[in-house]
């Protein structure tokens, strides 16, 4: 592992990613007076920050999650100067808006990517590679054993378990995080198969984005008035804080799905106690994990959340300058939906 320098452009602090020129931020976990923001993940976008600046299209979801804050937003490309800094946001294809922060200060350039995927999903705009000296980047998924499908065939197999639940009078439930996941499995669906119902946390994120002006295909909100009649040869969209819980427990006879990087592992099927498991992350996988950092011809890779050890090691073995680093970011989770509290009331 390499010395930390105290002269690093960026810097790991215990309040987050750190610029000392500038004296800003990039996704605090701490409060902290300026903060740059990747995306609306709750472990990226945290409360109590005195400002904060997010991509223009990711502003909304962030906003509606953190409340009242002082945000600015920014265009992806545009440039901004903080104190002789450098910042551009770049799109890195995770979420709608989810951005990568280019910071270059005396020729020397960085770039903190967040989460961030290669493969165009038609939501996300898409990856854009970013040159730089030193890269810094997750590795939620960083073993040869993640390996997607591209998403047309994952769709393929989604649709044809709700054509078969469908035929056999069950509900399809299925579960993908609130917040980037659900609308692109809602994007991938087949609405000819049948109605499309979404959970309220689900429901109230595709608000938002209609509201930006993203074409999202027809749900209902589930709610006190419908009758479980109406559930049978439908599909019920909501966040993985629902499996399992009092809610679920209403539509029946059901089959349960649950789209995830994670589904890769049949352990983590079966400990979930599921039917299916479909494959289908907003991470890269480990191909284009590595295409991803050859394209920034960094010489410097900081590995933040994932399998960053052994994962640092592979980036060593590769004769490139890699480190772990210490962060507060938990990568993709099925348990904990990566949303906050708030919606995991599932009494709707
Ligand atoms: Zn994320
Ligand atoms: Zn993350």
């Amino acid at each position: 592992m390499k010395h930390k320098s105290s002269t690093d452009l960026l810097q790991f602090t215990p309040k987050g990613i750190w610029c000392p020129p500038a004296d800003v931020y990039i996704d605090p976990w701490r409060p902290v007076k300026k903060a740059m923001i990747t995306h609306g993940h709750a472990d990226h976008s945290r409360y109590g920050h005195r400002s904060y600046l997010a991509s223009t299209t990711a502003g909304p979801a962030i906003k509606y999650r953190l409340g009242d804050i002082n945000l600015q937003t920014i265009n992806f490309g545009e440039k901004i100067n903080v104190n002789g800094v450098q910042f551009s946001f770049h799109p890195a294809g995770h979420i709608l808006g989810s951005a990568q922060i280019r910071v270059e200060h005396k020729g020397e350039v960085w770039v903190a990517s967040g989460d961030y995927k290669l493969e165009d999903d038609g939501l996300a705009e898409a990856f854009e590679p970013v040159k730089c000296h030193t890269f810094i980047t997750e590795s939620t998924f960083g073993l040869p054993v993640y390996d997607w499908q591209p998403q047309e065939a994952v769709f393929a197999d989604i649709n044809d378990w709700w054509r078969k639940n469908a035929a056999e009078g069950k509900v399809s439930f299925i579960t993908g995080y609130s917040l980037g996941k659900a609308q692109r499995i809602l994007q991938g669906l087949d609405s000819s198969i049948g109605k499309i119902y979404t959970h309220g946390a689900v429901e109230n994120i595709n608000e938002v984005m209609r509201l930006q002006g993203i074409p999202l295909p027809d749900t209902i909100r589930v709610t006190g008035d419908i009758s479980s009649k109406d559930y049978p040869t439908n599909l019920v969209l909501a966040p993985p804080s629902a499996l399992n819980s009092a809610w679920m427990k209403k539509f029946k006879p059901i089959s349960i799905a649950i789209a995830s990087g994670w589904m890769t592992l049949r352990g983590a099927r079966r400990r979930k106690a599921v039917e299916r498991g479909f494959v289908l992350s907003d991470h890269v996988d480990w191909k284009d994990l590595n295409k991803a950092i050859e394209a920034t011809e960094a010489s410097r890779v900081i590995v933040t959340h994932g399998y960053t050890s052994i994962y640092t090691k592979y980036l060593l073995e590769l004769g490139l300058d890699a480190e772990a680093a210490q962060t507060e970011f938990t990568g993709e989770s099925i348990d904990e939906d990566d949303t906050p509290s708030d919606e995991k009331d599932t009494t709707l």
